[in-house]
């Protein structure tokens, strides 16, 4: 049968390998494998928010509040926002999924830099429009400037910081792109990371509030990463109310179940745990950095819970992890980005000294 034809040139997105599948195919026991992919939270989930998911076990059979009032109740006070400057998504995957719904078509174009979070391409690609990346992983201004003067893109794509090279754009660069461009694009902050590089240069923090006075800007954020939340699925889109009220008629009725609805107004109480869990990595992603330098390759300045390797030529991101892979540590490849690099979210430090050991076999 005949598909849509924009769906030739889409790639399915390759999320990061399950343990479940290292120990099928390599025969490690589930216990051995070590998951350093997916820029999960290594610490796991918050035990109060365990607890709110189990006491909300027995709402099952019930459709969760649709008009999701607590949880935005809760987001608005904590960013000092209204609720109708909200959006909920089943991630903030499926927030860029509406935005991309909302205002792409054949007849547009989409601007990200060169290296950046693979599903903008990919919903960008649904709708038919065409793709342009400037030529530095990096978020420069002139780059984005010069692409977006040529290209009047309908989007432009700020990931800060970047996911897979865990740099980070300042607020004043943000500012400064958004300052320049008219209303007629739209303006993504993926801000999936946005906790560790506050935490980390206040240079870089970014809330909603800051693009807020702009119609066409829109913020995004997510529980996956510094709540530890990625199995329970919940993101948002912060903007000026009016985009909000177009993208709520991309949204699905209860696109958020009811146990993640339940886990993430949980999350939001106990901000206790994001602190632990960013105090944890700041110790632990000093190793990596010293680790890459005692190994004679270089690695990109972290703002993110993840850090990149990037190797020269006489090391193969590829044959390193396949040889990991064998041995039961799972991280990202970047190889399919155009990198011989390698992305690894920061474990704990039992999971690192894993890493540690395993890597220095794999290169011998
Ligand atoms: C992880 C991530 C997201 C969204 O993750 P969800 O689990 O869908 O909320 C968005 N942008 C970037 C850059 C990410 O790394």
């Amino acid at each position: 049968m005949k598909f849509n034809k924009v769906l030739e040139n889409i790639k399915t997105y390759e999320a990061g390998k399950p343990i479940e599948l290292v120990v099928r195919e390599f025969g490690i026991d589930a216990k051995d494998v070590v998951k350093l992919a997916s820029n999960e939270n290594p610490i796991g989930t918050s035990p109060a928010v365990e607890k709110a998911i189990i006491n909300n076990a027995s709402k099952a059979h019930l459709y969760p509040d649709d008009s999701m009032f607590e949880l935005k109740a809760a987001l608005a006070s904590k960013y000092a926002v209204n609720e109708d400057n909200i959006i909920i998504g089943a991630g903030s995957d499926q927030v860029l999924e509406f935005i991309s719904r909302a205002v792409l078509d054949e007849n547009t174009s989409v601007l990200m830099s060169a290296v950046t979070f693979a599903m903008y391409e990919i919903y960008a690609k649904q709708m038919g429009a065409k793709i342009y990346r400037t030529a530095s992983y990096a978020h420069k201004y002139d780059e984005f400037m010069e692409a977006y003067h040529m290209h009047k893109p309908k989007i432009i794509y700020l990931c800060t910081p970047n996911n897979p090279t865990g740099d980070a754009t300042s607020k004043e660069e943000v500012l400064k792109i958004i300052h320049e461009v008219d209303k007629e694009t739209l303006i993504v902050v993926d801000g999936a990371y946005m906790e560790y590089a506050a935490a980390k240069d206040s240079k870089y923090a970014m809330e909603p509030n800051d693009i807020l006075d702009f119609p066409n800007v829109i913020y995004l954020g997510t529980f996956s990463k510094a709540y530890g939340l990625g199995g329970m699925r919940v993101g948002y889109g912060i903007a000026d109310s009016e985009m909000i009220e177009q993208l709520y008629k991309m949204r699905p009725p209860f696109n958020i179940s009811t146990l993640s609805l339940a886990a993430a107004i949980e999350a939001c109480q106990d901000e206790t745990f994001v602190k632990e869990s960013i105090v944890l990595h700041q110790e632990q992603i000093q190793r990596y950095e010293a680790f890459a330098n005692e190994n004679g390759f270089t690695y990109i300045e972290s703002y993110t819970n993840f850090i990149t390797y990037l190797f020269s030529d006489d090391m193969d991101s590829t044959k390193i992890a396949d040889a990991l892979l064998k041995r039961g540590v799972i991280i990202r490849n970047l190889a399919s980005y155009g990198m011989n690099a390698m992305r690894i979210t920061v474990g704990t430090a039992k999971q690192n000294d894993i890493f540690f050991k395993h890597f220095l076999e794999a290169l011998a």
